[in-house]
């Protein structure tokens, strides 16, 4: 602490190379980068328990299940746009409405201030704060960083660290692929809660004559030879060198089992092999929300894309291929009269397909490609036509501007 203000006022003396002079160089902290038990210690907000978030902080939605003895937080459609029709779908949610807007930050100035008279008392002694329903105290800490004197300025002061995240994530939906017992989410409580939810009838445990449960099946269940083959396809995949470590290694096909890989490996199985894996067993409706996970991570370590576009659709999507802004039906296309409007180049329609391979089937970017040129020759007959053209001439510059 002490070195980072001092960095801050007298700052160290450094070397530029590019102007052969000496100067003062002075340091400020920004962010922090850490996983989210790390958070707690570095923000002072506690993340465990109800109020866990620290960037929803006193208007975390929490929920309390009594059969698995777990906090949850689920009102995430809070987040959507105001006029998403997500938020008010009250058939595939919980049958509620969710109007409440996306809650706004602690800026530092207010931390600052409301923890002016916190008592920061550490060690085994400290009394633990109460905890209940109507006074949740999340605060464990005064932040040592508000000693610096700029840190209440900053505006993102912590971040968490997406390998981490990704790891926890897959495991988890590995593991409940998988069945693996006791570690899967799909157990007993899981099934009880539920009805305490009222969520998704058709999961609630079903109450036999002789005063046993019976387990409805659900969508994911995969049956031996399913597990069987989705643990071959990764014990099999080829991977470039460097890429992830020997993935056969931690793929035991026999017991169904994926274990002892490590982050980086996780990532890329998240990112390349689980959409692969996921969409040759899996039925199409439980496949497709988890391969649009991928390039959701994916857009979060990239800062080009808006991930939340990769796994919530747009409001009221139809069947339009989007053309240089302009919304275009695909139906469109076929009729005659309106193909007139567009003209592709090659490099525009190599460039759509390497982007449309990535999140369609090469099926589906075939059949858009296939329109799409169409609509060019299309469009070059009527041009030479109109401008009285040898029909040689028109199947030239046709060929110049199909695909080879
Ligand atoms: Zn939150």
């Amino acid at each position: 602490m002490k070195d980072l203000k001092d960095l801050w006022e007298f700052g160290l003396e450094t070397y530029d190379a590019s102007t052969n002079q000496r100067f003062d160089m002075h340091v400020a902290l920004m962010t922090t980068v850490s996983d989210f038990p790390g958070y707690e210690m570095l923000s002072g907000w506690s993340t465990k328990g109800y109020l866990a978030c620290p960037e929803c902080h006193y208007e975390t939605d929490f929920e309390w299940l009594p059969c698995s003895g777990k906090t949850v937080y689920r009102a995430n459609r809070k987040f959507l746009d105001p006029s998403h029709p997500w938020r008010h779908d009250k058939r595939n949610f919980d049958g509620k409405l969710k109007e409440r807007c996306q809650p706004i930050p602690l800026n530092g100035i207010d931390v600052e201030y409301m923890l002016r008279d916190f008592p920061n008392a550490f060690g085994k002694k400290q009394k633990q704060p109460r905890r209940d329903v109507d006074d949740p105290n999340p605060w464990r800490k005064i932040p040592i960083f508000f000693e610096l004197p700029y840190w209440k300025h900053c505006s993102n002061r912590h971040n968490l660290d997406v390998m981490h995240i990704e790891k926890i994530f897959f495991d988890n939906i590995i593991r409940t692929l998988l069945d693996i017992s006791l570690k899967t989410k799909d157990n007993l409580s899981a099934r009880r809660d539920l009805v305490e939810l009222n969520l998704m009838p058709e999961l609630q445990l079903i109450e036999l004559e002789d005063g046993s449960e019976e387990f409805p099946r659900s969508r994911f269940w995969m049956s031996l030879e399913q597990k069987r083959k989705f643990c071959q396809v990764i014990k099999n995949s080829k991977l470039p060198q460097g890429y992830a470590s020997n993935l056969s290694r931690c793929v035991q096909v026999g017991e169904r089992k994926i274990a002892g890989y490590k982050s980086q490996d996780a990532l890329f199985m998240m990112n390349y092999l689980l959409p692969i894996v996921v969409k040759t067993t899996l039925p199409k409706d439980v496949a497709s929300p988890l391969i649009r996970l991928s390039p959701f991570f994916k857009g979060i370590c990239s800062n080009s894309n808006d991930p939340y576009s990769e796994v919530i659709p747009e409001p009221k999507r139809k069947s339009r291929v989007r053309l240089q802004g302009k919304g275009v039906k695909k139906s469109n296309l076929k009729k005659k009269e309106n193909k007139s409007d567009f003209i592709f180049l090659a490099e525009f329609l190599e460039n759509m397909q390497a982007q449309l391979v990535q999140q369609l089937a090469p099926s589906v970017t075939n059949a858009i490609l296939t329109q799409l040129r169409d609509a060019n020759i299309f469009l070059l007959t009527k041009m030479g036509n109109l401008l009285n053209l040898e029909p040689q001439s028109i199947r030239c510059m046709a060929s110049k501007m199909e695909m080879k």
